[in-house]
């Protein structure tokens, strides 16, 4: 089965923490959408000043801007092997338009890999969320500090939290994610490619069960 896959679940599922662990494995590229607009905003460009306000407040980018950039990145060299898609489809639409990306690579999505975890356990992990500048290693400051208060444990860049890390910005990024995504599952679920894994059971059990499911 093809190493082409996409990482599911509300934000703070984990999806980031398992796909950097998991790509390190597989040698495929990590493509998160949310880090490529926020490189975007970072950089000053067209399409950062586009997307700015809406991450903002935590709602979604419109599908084209989000579909035409995938595309881009699905189309170079480095995911020829695969990728894990973290952050991507957030929409029916989406869904269907990597349906149709890959197609026209000649491909097809390997695996819809869904990390469940309720809201209460989202707000709990992303309010406490701390990243690397440098590295962009995650810690949770309740479940993961690091050893030494605001300083990454592997590089010793700065720690800092995201704009949109706020409780209200996550309250409405779930629920914007219950209105949007949650159908996306049901898309995979009917073409055979869900795998659902419990997002709560801690990061190496995690690991663990998808690559059983990848290795099967
Ligand atoms: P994330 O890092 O995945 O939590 O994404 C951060 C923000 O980027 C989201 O709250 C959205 O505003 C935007 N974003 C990321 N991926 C998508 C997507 N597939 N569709 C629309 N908006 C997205």
């Amino acid at each position: 089965m093809s190493l082409d896959m996409v990482f599911l679940g509300p934000p703070g599922a984990g999806k980031g923490t398992y796909a950097k662990e998991l790509v390190k494995l597989f040698n495929i590229p990590h493509i998160s959408t949310g880090d490529m607009f926020r490189e975007a905003v970072a950089s000053g460009s067209e399409l950062g000043k586009k997307v700015e306000e809406i991450l903002k407040r935590g709602d979604l980018v419109p599908d084209d801007l989000t579909i035409s950039i995938v595309k881009d990145r699905l189309s170079k060299e480095d995911c020829k092997n695969g990728f894990i898609l973290d952050g991507f489809p957030r929409t029916v639409d989406q869904a269907k338009a990597l349906d149709e990306i890959l197609n026209f690579l000649g491909r097809e999505l390997g695996y819809a890999f869904y990390f469940e975890v309720n809201e209460e356990v989202v707000v709990q992990r992303i309010t406490n969320r701390r990243i690397c500048k440098n590295c962009g290693k995650i810690y949770n400051l309740l479940t993961m500090p690091p050893k030494v208060d605001g300083k990454c444990d592997v590089c010793g860049g700065e720690l800092f939290q995201r704009e949109d890390d706020g409780e209200e910005v996550v309250r409405n990024r779930y629920k914007v994610y219950m209105e949007n995504t949650y159908p996306v599952i049901e898309y995979y679920q009917k073409q055979n490619k869900l795998f659902t894994i419990d997002g709560a059971s801690g990061v190496d059990s995690v690991i663990k069960e998808v690559l059983n499911i990848v290795r099967r």
